[in-house]
């Protein structure tokens, strides 16, 4: 099962603690307020026999019910219990992956990791791509092949991802970071597409992450006092 070898952690931090205060307390990606899990219904299948921790997602305002209605007939949207109930072993692939998705090249080669980047305003991950573990990365490529040998719909589905990326950050003239699934970091040229490599000391930042005065901004803004999490941020 995949689940067997896609289960290293994305990073030694624990990213929801530095995420959920800018976010009523909760991750960002574990709040349908912001992210609908979406799977396989044989995975969804496969979740419901080992757990009660899963059920069918009900769309609660007019994003939501355009998210389920655009769903590939064999993808079902999902919602858990909630991050307090988290369990590790079964969450689901989309879970294990969040932010990322494989970034595939107009030619077809899948050469790494690309963010799902409209959730770089929300998610701390994103601005801190510096963090992931090495062996994340193997496994993600790994998790990623296996599936697109077994499913040529979600090869489609990521190739077109990759290329609506393309055109939005043409649109930004801004590059398109990625994790290479070599290792280090590559970085996909506006416009052209052109894949170069990127050092780690120009991967970008978003939103309140962009610094250290930034964040702190934002966690008052948002009522909180967190000086815990402001810390652990600090010693990155
Ligand atoms: S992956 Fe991003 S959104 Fe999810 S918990 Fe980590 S920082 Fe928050
Ligand atoms: S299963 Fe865990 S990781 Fe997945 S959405 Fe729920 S709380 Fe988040």
């Amino acid at each position: 099962m995949i689940y067997d070898r896609f289960k290293a952690a994305v990073s030694r931090y624990d990213c929801g603690k530095f995420c959920s205060p800018l976010n009523d307390g909760s991750p960002v990606c574990c709040s349908t307020q912001h992210a609908v899990p979406v799977v396989d219904k044989a995975e969804y299948k496969f979740l419901k026999s080992r757990t009660d921790l899963w059920h069918t997602f009900k769309p609660y305002d007019a994003a939501t019910r355009q998210i389920v209605a655009e769903l590939h007939h064999s993808c079902c949207a999902i919602e858990c219990k909630g991050a307090r109930h988290c369990e590790r072993d079964n969450r689901s692939v989309a879970c294990r992956a969040f932010p990322f998705y494989p970034y595939i090249t107009r030619q077809g080669e899948f050469v790494g990791l690309g963010t799902y980047w409209t959730y770089e305003d929300r998610c701390w991950l994103i601005s801190n791509m510096r963090v992931v573990e090495r062996e994340f990365a193997q496994e993600f490529v790994a998790a990623y092949e296996y599936i697109f040998s077994k499913d040529p719909e979600e090869y489609a589905t990521m190739k077109s991802h990759s290329a609506a990326h393309r055109r939005v950050f043409s649109r930004r003239n801004q590059a398109i970071p990625l994790i290479g699934r070599e290792g280090g970091f590559l970085q996909v040229l506006p416009r052209s597409g052109r894949i170069l490599p990127l050092p780690a000391s120009r991967l970008p930042k978003f939103g309140a992450y962009v610094s250290q005065a930034a964040y702190r901004k934002a966690i008052k803004d948002a009522g909180g006092d967190d000086e815990v999490t402001f810390t652990a941020t600090l010693r990155l």
